[in-house]
């Protein structure tokens, strides 16, 4: 065991022994493929599960859908739906040390970012979500029909749920990206199946357990664990599934997609970004380098939403980059556990070794590349990188990177660098940076992405509609378009 494992407690050791595998009806499934679930501070494995397959695939949706058919939950009244969601906020918040000891063990994320994001706005999520199960409404049609003659008309729409709901999530933020879905659907009344990513199942098993203790009926959230190319095909295309909602991405989106138009269930898409900032010659220098410090080395760049292209006005592209460069030179690296570690690892080898190949390939076409502190050889670190006077038709300028690297652009002319902002298949988010209202409100509407920030960057809501445009998916999480988006609406036409 790594000094980074030795140092979580003992409620987090003794769940790694008990979360066995997939959790269905409220019992750990063991049968099936073993799988190591690894640190990515060490390369050592945290826990070993069982990997479901398609037919386990198949029980898990076929006992998802057996609590929608019998309503076990969607037949309990608003207020008592309500309490139940808010029993469980309350055991996040209570098991929340927990919970972020399991995340930045798994995930590799620092501790602090484990408390504040990973479980802090979850919390804060999953009581805003619930305050929708009590406020979800149709309303009354005035019709006009004419006929038969003498005959009158009251008509109106019913929000129902959609019935069973398949999530499948990435491993940047397990849990938390898991609530975002999971919730709204509990909150519309729906039945849920989850698929998290191979690399990242423990913080959602340890959510699926503390659901049933908050009083969730067993079977309506059930957690299916395994490959994306048998567990999440299988539910994407599964035919009793109502609604596939999918963060990761754009390829696998697309996929899914498809599988899910064939059997005309509904599906979301949150596909990632290559998210823009746009520092205008008047901005707040000092402001804007802390924002591209916190929107593009929050989770180590392993954001959807992360900054990691920058415009910026070349009267004050020189000092931006030494400024960046400095505070990345001064950041201390080690384990997500470390409460001083600034530089944790990322996910995987895989993704480690994916961001350090787009840094070779930036500096063999010519990139100005400043590597910042050293970080350990053992663990899957990546030293943040700042790049200055890019290009914007590098790759390293085009391409999501998921990773800590900071690409910056200078420009001359606001229009040109709008232009450039624009010129991008993604479009999730963007951040202007600016002391001119006149140019905020001359440039928001023009930005193509799905959120448009002023002065900040990566500062998310769950009240504020959140979602791509472009090849950035479809449809919106957050708001009561989250929760709406869980329903199927009705019409309701009666003649009297
Ligand atoms: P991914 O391959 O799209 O995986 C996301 C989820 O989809 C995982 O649970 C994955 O399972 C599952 N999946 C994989 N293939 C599938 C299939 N054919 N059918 C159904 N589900 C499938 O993304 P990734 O491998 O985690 O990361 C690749 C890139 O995606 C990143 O480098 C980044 O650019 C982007 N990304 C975006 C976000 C975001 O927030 N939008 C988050 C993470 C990554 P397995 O884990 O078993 O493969
Ligand atoms: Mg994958």
């Amino acid at each position: 065991m790594s000094d980074n494992q030795a140092a979580a407690s003992e409620a987090v050791q003794a769940f790694f022994k008990r979360a066995t595998g997939s959790f269905i009806n409220g019992d750990f499934r063991a049968e099936g493929n073993s799988r190591d679930i690894i640190d990515p501070s060490s390369g050592e494995p945290l826990a070993t599960i069982a990997e479901g397959n398609k037919e386990l695939t198949d029980e898990a949706v076929a006992l998802t859908k057996a609590s929608f058919d019998d309503r076990r939950w969607r037949d309990l009244s608003p207020a008592a739906r309500e309490r139940t969601l808010l029993r469980f906020a309350d055991l996040v918040e209570q098991h929340g040390e927990e919970l972020a000891q399991i995340e930045t063990l798994n995930q590799g994320k620092s501790i602090h970012i484990a408390r504040a994001v990973d479980v802090g706005f979850s919390v804060d999520f999953i009581r805003y979500m619930a305050g929708w199960t009590t406020k979800l409404e149709g309303s009354t049609r005035e019709v006009s029909i004419g006929m038969p003659e003498g005959t009158r008309f009251n008509a109106y729409t019913l929000r129902q749920p959609l019935g069973v709901v398949a999530a499948i999530v990435p491993w940047n933020f397990p849990m938390m990206i898991a609530l975002w879905k999971v919730v709204p659907a509990l909150a519309a009344g729906c039945s849920v199946v989850l698929k998290p990513a191979s690399e990242t199942p423990l913080s959602v098993l340890r959510l699926a357990e503390i659901a049933v203790e908050a009083g969730l009926p067993k079977g309506v959230f059930n957690v299916v664990l395994g490959s994306g190319s048998v567990v999440g095909t299988r539910l994407a295309e599964h035919p009793d599934v109502q609604k596939v909602t999918f963060t990761g991405s754009t390829a696998i989106g697309k996929q899914i997609g498809h599988a899910a138009v064939e059997h005309m269930a509904h599906f979301s898409l949150e596909l990632g970004g290559k998210n823009p900032m746009l520092v205008l010659e008047d901005a707040d220098l000092e402001k804007a380098v802390n924002g591209a410090l916190m929107g593009g080395l929050l989770n180590q760049g392993q954001v959807c939403a992360a900054a990691s292209r920058f415009y910026v006005h070349r009267s004050l592209h020189d000092e931006f980059c030494q400024r960046l460069a400095g505070a990345v030179d001064g950041m201390q690296a080690g384990p997500g556990m470390d409460p001083q570690a600034q530089v944790t690892p990322l996910v995987s080898q895989r993704q480690q070794q994916s961001v350090l190949a787009y840094v070779e390939r930036a500096r063999d076409q010519g990139a100005e590349v400043h590597v910042g502190a050293e970080v350990p050889s053992q663990g899957y670190y990546v030293s943040p990188v700042v790049i200055s006077n890019a290009a914007h038709t590098m790759e390293i300028a085009r391409e999501e990177v998921f990773g800590p690297v900071l690409t910056v652009i200078p420009f001359d002319d606001v229009e040109e660098a709008l232009a450039m902002v624009n010129d991008s298949e993604l479009g999730l988010a963007a951040s202007l940076w600016t002391d001119s209202l006149a140019q905020a409100m001359h440039l928001t509407p023009r930005i193509e992405a799905g959120t448009v920030w002023v002065n900040t960057h990566v500062t998310l809501d769950a009240s504020l509609p959140f979602g791509g445009f472009k090849m950035s998916g479809l449809g919106k999480e957050f708001g009561p378009e989250a929760v709406n988006a869980y329903t199927e609406l009705k019409s309701v036409c009666i003649a009297y």
